[in-house]
Formats: C-alpha cells, structure tokens, sequence
C-alpha cells in the first residue's frame, strides 16, 4: 500500500504559472511551474493518485469554452508528465453561489465519491489560501507555496524540490 492516499493539486500557480489579471485562454499560455514534473514523478510513487482542483471562472465570464479547458487541462498534464489522474474544475461565478468554488469544499467531496478517497492521508497543495480552507476543514494536509509563508499552511514551500525531500525522508 501507498503510503499516502491523494494529492489535491491547485492548477494555476502550482502546475503552471499563473497568469496575473487573467486567465489561461489558449494553449501558449501555458508555462509549467519549474520542478513540478519531477516532484510528480516522485510523488506518483507515494500517493495512489493525483488529482487537480481548479476555479475556472474564465468559463463563467464566456471567456472559454469547457471543451476548450478540458483541452488546456489536457495540455498541461501531458507537459508536466502526465501524473494526474483527473481535473476537477469550478467553472462558476461567485455570484452563481455554487457548491464547488474554493474555498467551498464541493470539488474535494465530488473526487472522495469518485474515489473513495481518506482525506486524512491526503494532502493539498495550493498558492492561495481559498485553496488551503477546504482542505483544512476535510482534514487534508496543507501545503503553501508562495513567497510569502501563511500561518494558515501546515507547511509552507517555495521550490519543488523541498517538497520531494519531504516525501522521502
Ligand atoms: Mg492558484
Ligand atoms: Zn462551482
């Protein structure tokens, strides 16, 4: 048995860098974070699966299309080596008031009746606390990735290779 169970994956900013005031809408947008494949790679052999959880409100706004994100989703996976199993993603609005848009818990309880999933064996990686909020509340470990530590996180990180020496020690 694996020693952990799931790896919840914010996209923008952990995957692939974040576009400031915007949104990944085509394909030269995308950029993959330095180290997150070889952190993947390596993480593929501790959890039984990893799965992205995602705001998208650039779908809500009429800015893209979901076939269009499932095909940038897609693109982005196979240049950060293919690791993730699925995509969860909120393509709402605030003012839709949805169940699913962080830091409402909704995309994490759709994964868990998809896989069974024991969050307390599960971390979350995220750039912004919306993305630590639900996690905290499911049990999930958090991990921060900024420039700036939050005392949110149960671990904060900068670089990707910090994180792999923490799955093998
Ligand atoms: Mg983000
Ligand atoms: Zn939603």
């Amino acid at each position: 048995m694996k020693q952990f169970d799931t790896l919840f994956l914010d996209r923008d900013g952990i995957l692939n860098k974040k576009i400031e005031n915007g949104y990944v809408l085509d394909f030269d947008q995308v950029e993959i974070i330095a180290g997150a494949k070889d952190f993947l790679q390596i993480a593929a052999d501790h959890f039984r699966r990893i799965v992205v959880v995602t705001n998208q409100r650039c779908i809500g706004l009429g800015l893209l299309s979901s076939e269009k994100l499932v095909q940038i989703n897609y693109s982005i996976n196979q240049l950060a080596g293919s690791f993730v199993d699925k995509f969860y993603v909120c393509p709402h609005l605030t003012e839709d008031n949805c169940t699913c848009r962080k830091p409402k818990t909704g995309l994490f309880l759709i994964a868990q009746k998809d896989y069974n999933i024991d969050f307390t064996r599960s971390w979350m990686i995220g750039d912004s606390e919306t993305d630590l909020i639900p996690a905290k509340q499911l049990q999930i470990f958090t991990l921060f990735r900024s420039e700036q530590d939050s005392s949110f996180a149960d671990k904060n990180f900068k670089s990707f290779d910090e994180l792999a020496s923490l799955l093998e020690e």
